[in-house]
């Protein structure tokens, strides 16, 4: 569970000083009704540097009141405002339009999520910002797309009786939606599309490491024109923000992404009355190496698989199965790409890898390779933290784990990947569905009719075959057993907003 970093509270008093990155010290207000506020309690908590440890700046503490105040402004907006006399594609052109604001201002979201969250500014221009502004271009094309359908229905106890029977799909009402701090904007992005594509309101609130781009987009909202109420972004800390919303009775839904175990506190405070839940969750995902792979490939593949983002992706591939035939060699490939790596400030023109989010992730990475050095697991790359400032930690490549050991079978959440040698094909599979998280896994060889079989044997939300870590606004993406409930983009993800309420008409 997240709380405040250790850190911040050392820092708090250079919370106002002038800022080296360029982005404005000064304390956020979160937006209520179409209204920028401060918490109602007045209190307010910094949000780090991860490359320094340093307050970038402070933004408000919301809890219960306000939470319970952005609730009460969604459900108006939702019942009463005119976001529901809206017509599907005036709904759509808003979306569209909130895509183009974000287009133009990529840099700058580029920037704020490269300096919260640590992640290199090249990847946030590249893929963050993009892939969000396409998720709205996507959902913006769905508005007018959401339909029900018409059924010849035969009714044994009306005899000659006619009905018209057909299903609408409306949306499922007041969203609350709880994010996590690795892709801020493009989580933002993520759960808002679908949302508003299907008329929803929502009560967004953003990790607490990373609250800087969520604050701005909802300025691109207003901007965009969307109503009032429509989206509210409360910023808070898990245990009393994102607590009083997934309690909250006036909600119909809440969508979580976040780790499992928090994922299991949502889903107990939404059973007290029964809200609709999805989750994306955690996972521990297999990239299997067959023995025809093309290693070209393969070998960089696999490093970017665990190393993209620093390892803090729910589907970095942390569990590499290498066949015998080629172990040494991948992962004396995937080693040495770990050392090549350049760690440093993402807001660093050079950098490759940033830091970790936070002084609480380091910790509980650094105590992940402690554990597994102790059982036995060697570091052919890496192994340590990287410097003494910031949370940075070293490109780790761990061999010699074996089953049961944590590093091998929990969620590391980091840049450490564990590499295991097998001999069939049966073993690796029984091996990588061994684990109680099911979000991804990825397949290189150059046989098509082996690449579709364990496509299909693997139990993971989405399975990848010779690439690792390709998003589109299209594909459905989401975790088998503990890796959640339901589905992110796509078209899937309209189900998540909309109920389908069957008519029947007697003629
Ligand atoms: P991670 O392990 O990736 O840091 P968490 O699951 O702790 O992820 O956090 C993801 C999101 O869940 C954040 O927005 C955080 O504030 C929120 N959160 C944490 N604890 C709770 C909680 N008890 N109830 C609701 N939301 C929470």
């Amino acid at each position: 569970m997240k709380t405040r970093p250790a850190s911040a509270k050392k820092t708090i008093t250079s919370g106002n000083s002038a800022p080296a990155h360029g982005v404005s010290a000064k304390t956020r207000k979160m937006l209520i009704n179409g209204q920028w506020v401060a918490a109602a309690s007045g209190e307010t908590f910094p949000t780090i540097d991860p490359a320094t440890g340093e307050v970038i700046c402070r933004v408000p503490a919301g809890d219960k009141a306000d939470i319970d105040a952005a609730v009460k402004a969604a459900r108006a907006a939702f019942e009463t405002g005119p976001w529901r006399r809206l017509t599907a594609s005036e709904r759509g052109r808003l979306l569209w339009k909130l895509a183009d604001l974000l287009e133009e201002n990529l840099e700058e979201f580029a920037r704020l999520d490269s300096l919260d969250n640590g992640k290199p500014l090249a990847v946030a221009r590249a893929a963050d910002v993009p892939l969000a502004v396409d998720l709205f271009r996507y959902m913006a094309g769905w508005t007018t797309k959401i339909h029900g359908r018409t059924f010849p229905i035969s009714v044994p106890y009306a005899p000659g009786a006619q009905f018209h029977a057909y299903t609408q799909r409306e949306p499922v009402g007041v969203v609350g939606q709880i994010i996590p701090w690795n892709f801020p904007l493009l989580m933002a992005a993520w759960k808002l599309g679908p949302a508003l594509a299907t008329g929803c309101t929502v009560v967004l609130k953003p990790a607490e490491q990373t609250p800087l781009s969520a604050l701005r987009l909802g300025e691109l909202i207003q901007q965009a024109g969307f109503p009032d109420g429509v989206v509210n972004i409360v910023t808070g800390l898990g245990e009393t923000a994102g607590a009083a919303l997934a309690g909250h009775p006036g909600i119909d839904k809440i969508a979580f992404t976040g780790s499992t175990e928090v994922g299991k506190l949502i889903v107990r405070a939404a059973a007290n009355d029964l809200k609709k839940v999805s989750l994306e969750l955690g996972g521990k995902s297999p990239n299997i190496i067959l023995d025809d792979a093309d290693l070209e490939t393969a070998i960089p593949g696999a490093a970017s698989a665990i190393f993209f983002n620093h390892g803090q992706c729910c589907c970095a591939g942390s569990r590499l199965y290498v066949h015998k035939k080629h172990f040494n060699k991948v992962v004396e490939g995937v080693a040495a790409a770990a050392a090549k790596i350049k760690v440093g400030p993402g807001l660093a023109p050079d950098t490759e890898m940033g830091p970790l989010v936070s002084e609480e992730q380091l910790d509980r990475v650094m105590g992940f390779l402690r554990s597994g050095q102790s059982e036995g697991a060697k570091p052919l790359a890496g192994g340590g933290r990287h410097g003494d400032r910031g949370y940075f930690v070293e490109p780790t490549v761990l061999v010699d784990t074996k089953p049961g050991m944590k590093v091998l079978e929990e969620e590391i959440f980091g840049p450490v990947v564990c590499a295991v040698p097998f001999t069939d094909v049966d073993e690796v599979l029984a091996a990588a569905n061994s684990n109680i998280y099911g979000l991804a896994a990825a397949v290189w060889t150059r046989d098509v009719s082996r690449a579709h079989q364990l496509a299909s044997a693997l139990r993971a939300g989405t399975v990848w075959v010779n690439c690792y870590n390709i998003f589109d606004a299209a594909l459905p993406f989401g975790g088998y057993k503990q890796s959640g409930w339901g589905r992110e983009m796509g078209e899937e993800a309209l189900q998540l907003y909309t109920e389908t309420k069957a008519v029947c008409v007697r003629l």
